[in-house]
């Protein structure tokens, strides 16, 4: 069962989600980091607190409280453990996508078992030839009498290794299409891809399908719809990472803070050091200002204003660029100790550089925001 809310805001509140993270979460991210792999037994921590589900608000079947509560859950996640959160971000894709476009034999067969966390899914997009320019994508989804055969190759799926469910983009006749697909498929192999420089728990791996046959009912929305359907599905990855990224730069912050309050040099503790205090300063800085755009983003989902689309990138390619640059001032204040295990900030270092690629990158998120900025005369958003 969800945790239940101290403030009725939700079905969360910020302090029961940080205490758990604290926990259960935190403590374990350098092991799932250095074994690239994660232990199942955080799977079922994270079922037993409704967060699979929290994508969906209750009134859709899910566990949520709207976007401004999922947005508190990823931050927090994404403090603890960049792996757990993109694990969380992809399975989040998933689920979206079955409610908003799946058939209702497709919601028979998952969702129950996606949003209580019995069944985990991915998001399966990137091809060797189709990376940010996802539209040239060349999987194939042939139509025969009893449904479909897809062949194809899939690159980086984060989860890959470890999900039920593949959310599956692919090329039919009409144009392309988006399938869900159970990985248990005979004609699915799945590849292990190993140091990778960040998120290294997440368990990504390269997916072939190879005649991979599956139902009339595995098509999710309608044929040809398929770069729509990924669209508004990146729309709600990019959020979940923006969300992420203020976790790291909180989790640099809280790094930053203590070690400078316990390190002297030069006859001061490296918090007296003005040099040291503009780093503090500027990373305490970018973690409101980020906080406070995927808050505008999550309001703007929760009015159902087309605004939060733009909101959304907007605050995932400052939240990724804010959370790398953090991640880099991290490894600096600590000196030396910063470049060794002892000391959490290289991994950051190394999970924020991710966040700057992955749901399109900081490049493709800047000739968005700039073709948006253009069209529409450099029009304000609303705050709320
Ligand atoms: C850890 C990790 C997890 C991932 N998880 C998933 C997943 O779960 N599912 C999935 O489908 N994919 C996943 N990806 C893939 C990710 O989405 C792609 O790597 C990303 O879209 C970029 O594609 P690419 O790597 O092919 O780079 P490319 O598209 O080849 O880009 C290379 C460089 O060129 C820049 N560039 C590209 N086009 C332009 C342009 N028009 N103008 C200016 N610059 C441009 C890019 O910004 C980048 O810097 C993951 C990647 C990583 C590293």
């Amino acid at each position: 069962m969800p945790v239940q809310a101290e403030s009725g805001v939700g079905a969360w509140s910020r302090a029961e989600i940080a205490a758990f993270v604290d926990k259960v979460v935190a403590p374990r991210a350098a092991e799932f980091d250095q074994t690239a792999r994660i232990d199942p037994s955080i799977i079922a921590e994270f079922a037993g607190r409704g967060l699979w589900g929290a994508v969906l608000s209750e009134a859709d079947g899910g566990t949520g409280a709207g976007m401004t509560t999922l947005a508190e859950v990823h931050e927090e996640v994404g403090r603890g453990c960049s792996s757990m959160r993109s694990l969380l971000t992809v399975h989040s894709m998933a689920l979206y996508a079955l409610d908003r476009w799946g058939t209702e034999t497709a919601k028979q067969r998952w969702k129950a078992d996606l949003v209580a966390g019995n069944a985990l899914g991915a998001f399966c997009l990137t091809e060797p030839e189709a990376g940010s320019d996802f539209a040239a994508l060349q999987a194939s989804a042939r139509r025969t009498d009893d449904g479909w055969v897809l062949d194809g190759h899939k690159l980086w799926v984060t989860g890959g290794q470890l999900a039920d469910v593949l959310l599956v983009f692919a090329r039919t006749a009409v144009g392309p299409a988006a399938f869900l697909v159970e990985a248990a498929n005979p004609g699915i192999s799945r590849i292990p891809v190993r140091d990778i420089t960040g998120t290294r728990g997440s368990q990504v791996a390269e997916i072939v399908f190879d005649n991979c046959e599956v139902g009339a009912d595995a098509l999710i929305g309608p044929e040809g719809m398929g770069l729509a359907i990924a669209t508004g599905v990146l729309d709600i990855g990019r959020f979940s990472v923006a969300a992420g990224c203020v976790g790291i730069l909180q989790a640099c912050l809280n790094a930053c803070v203590s070690y400078a309050n316990s390190r002297h040099q030069g006859g001061a503790l490296l918090r007296e050091h003005q040099l040291v205090q503009q780093m503090i300063a500027t990373i305490a800085t970018n973690t409101r200002a980020a906080r406070l755009l995927v808050w505008q983003a999550a309001r703007l989902k929760d009015t159902g204003s087309p605004d939060t689309i733009m909101a959304t990138c907007i605050a995932k390619q400052f939240a990724a660029t804010a959370a790398a640059a953090a991640a880099n001032d991290a490894v600096q204040l600590h000196g030396a100790r910063g470049c060794t295990d002892e000391y959490p900030v290289g991994r950051y270092l190394r999970d924020a550089k991710v966040m700057e690629i992955i749901e399109g990158s900081t490049q493709l998120q800047h000739i968005l925001i700039a073709a948006d900025a253009c069209r529409n005369q450099a029009r304000v958003i609303p705050i709320d």
